[in-house]
């Protein structure tokens, strides 16, 4: 086995998983690269595993197996296809840690796979801590595995506590930049457009973290991931909108002192922190520079107008399955609304409803969270119709 540390990235086609190519493109010495995995992007996964020369490479859509093999048979890379082949992949014993950048609900249960062979997580892929986050918390300590924040964040606020694991929190605040429609009333919210909603202000990401940004679900799923992640109450968790992305979160300790983590928003720095943790590699990433930000503001963010952030703390209070249902509903009315079929208010519209038809479950099992989201889609799709 070699002596540097063997990565994983599922979801290396996406825009998280290109940028922890960058990242080990750069540290040759210290990455390996053993596996990447794609969902329908065939040509791009061609493409990395012909720079990267990883173990194995997964294409999600089975049918485009055959072009996938047919471009690497001669380059001694295994390919495989589906959903049980990302499971199998990161059990892998030339596998040290797992970078869960893949979108969505996918991402759980080669999540779960990961941590039961006893994989680092470097965790992308928030929807899998806001859907199963009691069980995935539960399954990391009973395997002694760490889970490393890659979302900005949380990564802001993993850096700030480093060294002070024994300190406990009082209060975590995350911060948000508002997205595209910061200080929309309800009723200017009604006409905004798909491309409005895809044009973050300063970040540029994948589609469906973009118009979650923009409808503040973005935030939501993080509220309920920081909870998992830190061990933290819902009291102890706030959110305050800063538009410049300066400062990436702050925490306060039970003496008051608060520390904050700042930097240009680029992900590479956090994907390259939760890869290379406890150490700090030298970048030549942009330098912030205090003069082109005289000025760093925070207000309070409106959850009167963006519903879905409401929806989410309540999620957090009480437990259960309703993040689970609260995710699907999202993700359906998401897709949806890329493809034109409801307008930007109705995400949050359709969320609380699917949200209400359910009653909660208490202590949820894999089962119960697999069909919750089963359950809570074909609810969205119904209410979608056509
Ligand atoms: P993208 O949409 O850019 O990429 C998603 C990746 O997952 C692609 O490689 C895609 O493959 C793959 N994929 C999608 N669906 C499936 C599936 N069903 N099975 C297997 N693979 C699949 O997303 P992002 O990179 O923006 O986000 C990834 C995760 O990271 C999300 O959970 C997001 O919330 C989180 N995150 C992202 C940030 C960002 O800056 N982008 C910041 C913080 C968190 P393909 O394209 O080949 O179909
Ligand atoms: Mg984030």
């Amino acid at each position: 086995m070699s002596d540097k540390k063997g990565i994983a990235i599922l979801g290396s086609t996406g825009s998280i998983g290109t940028q922890a190519l960058e990242v080990i493109a750069a540290y040759p010495n210290y990455f390996d690269l053993q596996v990447i995995t794609a969902g329908k992007n065939a040509d791009l996964l061609i493409e990395q595993a012909l720079k990267f020369h990883p173990n194995s490479v997964v294409i999600g859509d089975e049918m485009q197996y055959t072009k996938v093999k047919e471009a690497l048979w001669d380059h001694d890379i295994h390919v495989y296809c589906g959903e049980e082949a990302l499971c199998q992949v990161v059990e892998s014993t030339e596998v040290h840690t797992v970078l869960t950048a893949l979108v969505g609900y996918a991402g759980l249960k080669p999540t779960i796979h990961a941590i039961n062979a006893g994989k680092t997580i470097a965790l992308a892929n928030k929807e899998t801590l806001v859907v199963a986050g009691e069980l995935i918390t539960r399954l990391a300590k009973e395997k002694g595995v760490n889970i490393y924040p890659v979302d900005s964040e949380h990564s802001a606020i993993f850096q700030c506590i480093v060294g002070e694991f024994h300190n406990p929190i009082e209060k975590i605040y995350l911060t948000a930049s508002g997205g595209p429609f910061r200080g929309y009333s309800a009723e200017q919210l009604q006409g905004v457009s798909l491309e409005q909603a895809l044009k973050h202000p300063n970040w540029s990401m994948g589609a469906k973290i973009t118009i979650d940004s923009a409808s503040l679900m973005n935030k939501g799923l993080e509220v309920i991931e920081a909870k998992w992640l830190f061990g933290l109450k819902a009291e102890q968790i706030d959110v305050i909108v800063h538009p410049q992305s300066i400062v990436h979160s702050l925490v306060q300790f039970e003496d008051g002192s608060m520390k904050a983590q700042m930097g240009l928003p680029d992900m590479k720095l956090p994907i390259q922190f939760a890869l290379t943790y406890p150490n700090r590699f030298k970048t030549d990433f942009q330098r912030f520079n205090f003069m082109d930000y005289p000025q760093l503001t925070f207000e309070s963010p409106d959850r009167k107008v963006f519903k879905n952030l409401d929806l989410a703390y309540r999620a957090m209070h009480e437990n259960g399955i309703i993040a689970c249902s609260l995710n699907a509903a999202n993700e359906v009315a998401v897709d949806a609304f890329l493809n034109k079929k409801i307008s930007f208010i109705e995400i949050a519209q359709l969320n609380e409803t699917v949200v209400n038809s359910f009653t909660n479950i208490l202590n949820p099992n894999y089962e119960d969270y697999v069909i919750s989201d089963f359950n809570a889609r074909k609810k969205a799709i119904e209410l979608i119709g056509n």
